[in-house]
């Protein structure tokens, strides 16, 4: 969110051209029949059934008339910077909650998850010598996909649960009903979210000079919180002498980040009401988020949310387990970035580490052979979520640091570019994954058992898993 990223046809400031990358072309042609409600005749999974079609019209409309929450050039320097990643320059770092909650919301939630962020990120770039793209999973990350329409208890079934812009997490039926004035209250409290990461990204919190005091208090003691010190002091010496030679660290590349953000694009109602057609170009983007992914349940190639995102210029991501076959994701990579744009497509791989070992090479040499420009991404965390005798969903820190390890190594093998990393995470002291150096245990989950969803690696851990991913990129 620099100045300039703001505005909306800014030519991109970094030295490095990329002949290749027009991303200005990445919304189909004007004869193609797609519109932003062209997802309404293709099947929608996980798509909530409202009661009330009038209800919920009113809410579509009160949110066609919102402000959108991010502006076509910044997510086309978010587009950029991704085509010189899927070049072999630069790795992702996505990261935040598996869902977002109204309950949850607060300032210094924001702060502690964006600080670890910056943390992983200062390691990783000192680490790598390469830049790293910064994507929170916020501002937007509520609605989620369910194994199961109904929830039963004690014999009693109501519908799931659906994420706080559909339903509420209470086990009542009104508690349970579909709401579609909750997609309006979360714009809202996105819009909230959204500045205050503006703040931070370009008020001087995510100034490097103040690189220590992105230290989080409960890391501070820990292994990885001295680890963190050390090599903070190192980057200290390294501005120290860049000052010193007449370099001006007071400029925008030392006191800001580019900041961006995304979500699951699940609930086409609101991403639908939030699509707007760039006045610079006449282009359609989702201007609910930087960049929007198309999650592991709702990739169908017939489906609504592929339907959906093939027509919007942002850049996408698509979440893809074991179950996937070579032949499927290159129809998928086919449907959503047609013309092979750099930089528009992201493949997350979620499997677990010993089907990622076996599935991921033939993957990568589909893409190789058939010449697809992609990111490759590792969510090292969804394929490793276990349920404890306690009834706790938990993932222990060894399995996903196996997946990440298994990531590396594939693409080693395979000579392709590991791109980065999607994790859920918080910067709170939660205990919701087990192991690591903060040696959260089964019987200590219960202690700080937060999520209104998935389990988050915690601060310590986050920042242990940005050390590994340092030290594989330097090879
Ligand atoms: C998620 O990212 O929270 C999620 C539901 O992922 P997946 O689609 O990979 O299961
Ligand atoms: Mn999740």
């Amino acid at each position: 969110f620099t100045p300039a990223s703001l505005s909306t046809n800014v030519a991109h400031k970094s030295a490095l051209s990329v002949a290749s990358v027009r991303p200005e072309t990445s919304s189909p042609a004007a004869s193609d029949d797609w519109s932003p409600e062209s997802w309404t005749n293709a099947v929608a999974k996980q798509m909530p059934i409202y009661e009330d079609q009038e209800e919920l019209a009113g809410a579509v409309k009160e949110l066609e008339k919102v402000a959108p929450l991010v502006f076509a050039g910044e997510v086309r320097s978010l587009h950029e910077k991704l085509a010189r990643v899927s070049q072999g320059q630069g790795f992702v770092l996505m990261g935040g909650d598996c869902a977002e909650s109204f309950k949850e919301f607060h300032v210094n939630h924001i702060r502690d998850t964006f600080r670890v962020i910056m943390q992983m990120s200062l390691v990783m770039t000192f680490g790598s010598a390469m830049p790293v793209v910064k994507i929170g999973r916020m501002a937007g990350q509520f609605a989620k996909p369910r194994s199961e329409p109904n929830e039963v208890i004690d014999g009693v079934s109501l519908p799931s649960y659906r994420g706080d812009n559909v339903n509420q997490e209470e086990f009542t039926p009104e508690a349970r009903r579909n709401d579609p004035n909750l997609m309006v209250k979360a714009y809202y409290q996105s819009a909230q979210t959204l500045n205050i990461l503006r703040a931070f990204s370009t008020g001087g919190f995510a100034d490097i000079s103040r690189l220590h005091a992105w230290n989080l208090d409960f890391v501070e003691d820990t292994a990885e919180g001295s680890r963190y010190r050390k090599l903070a002091s190192k980057v200290d010496e390294s501005l120290r002498f860049m000052k010193a030679i007449g370099i001006d660290t007071s400029s925008p590349e030392f006191t800001s980040v580019d900041f961006y953000t995304a979500h699951e694009c699940l609930l086409l109602p609101y991403e639908q009401a939030l699509t707007r057609q760039d006045s610079t170009t006449g282009k359609w983007y989702d201007c609910s988020s930087h960049m929007l992914w198309v999650g592991e349940r709702t990739r169908d190639l017939d489906g609504a949310h592929l339907e959906f995102t093939r027509g919007i210029g942002n850049p996408l991501g698509v979440k893809v387990s074991d179950k996937c076959t070579p032949d499927e994701l290159i129809r998928i990579i086919n449907t959503m970035n047609p013309q092979n744009i750099p930089g528009k497509l992201s493949i997350i791989v979620r499997m677990g580490a010993e089907k990622l070992r076996k599935n991921l090479p033939e993957l990568i040499r589909a893409v190789q052979r058939e010449g697809k420009a992609v990111v490759w991404i590792s969510d090292p965390v969804h394929g490793n979520t276990r349920k404890t005798d306690g009834g706790f969903k938990t993932r222990d820190f060894d399995n996903v640091r196996a997946e990440l390890r298994a990531f590396f190594d594939v693409h080693d093998e395979m000579g392709s570019h590991p791109g980065g990393v999607h994790v859920e995470m918080t910067g709170e002291d939660v205990t919701e994954c087990t192991g690591g150096v903060s040696s959260v245990t089964d019987e200590s989950l219960k202690e700080r058992y937060n999520t209104a969803c998935d389990p988050r690696l915690n601060g310590s851990q986050a920042l242990e898993l940005a050390f590994l991913i340092a030290e594989r990129m330097r090879l």
